[in-house]
């Protein structure tokens, strides 16, 4: 036997260390416990392999790392100035102040989610947001769901089910994160009839698929690229009409999903709701955080026959919203209402932000970092599977690299390792930082860390 296991120290003698102390008092003692024989056990493998025994203290600093890291959740605002709008590992989009204060009163206190005051009888989650819904979109009804995902999976479900759905080839789409057309129809029970070519489909081609297996006809946004040269998609209101003449109905899963003409601020144009509701199509799909600007969410608008199948579908039920984000996005959905979109949804307002605006902060941002950072031009990204080629301009703070080991991987991780990380980009061997992917409110917290960054890179090495 290794005589090195002899050093180990016991259970008990580890527990009731004096440096354990305020986890003695405050975590639960089988939960100490159990955390401090795993880590004995793992010193007990690494002895095995030939390596020393560890220490008391550094068992006891092992054990109080992973203790605090438990109710230190790791999960918390970072400042955005990667310069991609919609991020979705950065959570997409970020709430107004009243969409993000909505939710608190709702979440500590009972609500009347379900609760009809006047008539004080059961009610439905849904009236709340419905009629915002329609009036904004000029659809008949309306359903929120967990996100846009589920929301198109409920929809095929309730409709498609054992069923055919005409797809053109051209979209038989993989949005990421592992969403892709041909899945999501094979879970509802649908069966996917693709028509046209990868660049090329007619009218002709959806109208020559319907057969008497046909449910409904579908048209999906290739929201995350954007296919150049001899392509040819047919329109949505073509689609539609193919569809009336064979009395077939048409699903339309926009993606993000927008209110706004993003062509005002120089975008490409991105299909807005009210134009697929207009043009006659049974149910529309969108998420309510991309360019909505809300909470994450599904949003489906449409024909009250259709909405009606959904609701009662069993599946309506494991994909409701939750009371929270109802909350945080009825609040968003005013703002619409209000027309004040570009003051307060913090989308909005960075893709309305004018250049000279964006210029003034990026030269305070780069001062700071003096002959370390020049501003240049640059673009900033929507993202988040919306308006591929859509970018807006801006102005970039580029840092050089620092003197020594400071590469600008290593700039960034700094700057990413703040307690407020503030996340940038490096693009050709320079740190980029753009002022458009943060809101003015947060410039004091990126001053801030510049100044950190400042001082480090002073340093000689
Ligand atoms: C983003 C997207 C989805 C998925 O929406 P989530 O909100 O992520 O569930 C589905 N379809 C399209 C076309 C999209 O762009």
């Amino acid at each position: 036997m290794n005589s090195e296991f002899r050093n180990l120290p016991g259970v008990d003698q580890v527990v009731s260390h004096e440096k354990l102390q305020e986890f003695q008092e405050s975590f639960q003692h089988a939960l100490l416990v159990g955390v401090v024989r795993e880590d004995l056990e793992k010193a007990r493998r690494s002895i095995t392999d030939g390596n020393r025994c560890p220490t008391i203290e550094e068992i006891v600093a092992s054990v109080s790392g992973r203790l605090r890291a438990l109710v230190n959740p790791g999960l918390r605002p970072v400042i955005n100035a990667g310069g991609v709008l919609l991020h979705t590992n950065l959570g997409r989009a970020p709430l107004s102040p009243e969409a993000a204060r909505a939710m608190t009163p709702v979440a500590a206190s009972y609500s009347n989610l379900e609760f009809d005051l006047e008539q004080g009888r059961r009610s439905s989650r849904h009236v709340h947001v419905e009629d915002i819904l329609c009036q904004l979109t000029g659809a008949e009804a309306s359903l929120v769901v967990n996100n846009n995902a589920a929301g198109v999976l409920l929809g095929l479900s309730a409709l498609a089910n054992r069923k055919e759905v005409v797809v053109s080839r051209g979209q038989a789409v993989e949005i990421g994160g592992s969403f892709r057309i041909p899945d999501v129809m094979r879970q509802s029970g649908a069966r996917l009839v693709e028509v046209g070519t990868t660049n090329c489909t007619y009218a002709a081609d959806y109208e020559q698929a319907i057969t008497p297996r046909t449910a409904a006809l579908m048209r999906v946004h290739s929201s995350n690229f954007r296919v150049v040269g001899f392509v040819h998609e047919v329109s949505l209101e073509e689609v539609v009409a193919v569809g009336e003449r064979n009395g077939i109905t048409v699903l339309d899963d926009l993606g993000s999903g927008c209110f706004l003409d993003t062509t005002v601020y120089g975008l490409d144009p991105e299909p807005m709701v009210q134009q697929s509701v207009a043009a006659g199509v049974g149910l529309t799909f969108f998420s309510a955080d991309k360019l909505v600007g809300g909470p994450q969410a599904g949003i489906i608008v449409g024909k009250r026959q259709f909405i009606n199948k959904l609701k009662k579908h069993p599946l309506a039920r494991a994909v409701r919203i939750d009371k929270i984000r109802l909350a945080a996005l009825v609040a968003t959905l005013v703002h619409y209402i209000k027309d004040e979109t570009t003051e307060k949804i913090p989308v909005w307002r960075m893709i309305a932000a004018p250049l000279d605006e964006i210029d003034r902060r990026a030269g305070q941002w780069a001062r700071v970092l003096g002959n370390w950072a020049d501003v240049r031009d640059g673009e900033t990204m929507v993202g988040g599977g919306s308006l591929p080629g859509g970018t807006l301009p801006t102005r970039l703070v580029a840092i050089r690299k620092g003197k020594g080991s400071h590469s600008p991987q290593a700039l960034s991780r700094m700057l990413r390792s703040r307690e407020t990380p503030v996340v940038g980009r490096v693009n050709d061997d320079i740190l980029l930082l753009d002022p458009r992917s943060v809101l003015p409110e947060e410039d004091n917290a990126v001053l801030e860390a510049l100044h950190s960054l400042a001082e480090v890179l002073k340093q000689k090495r």
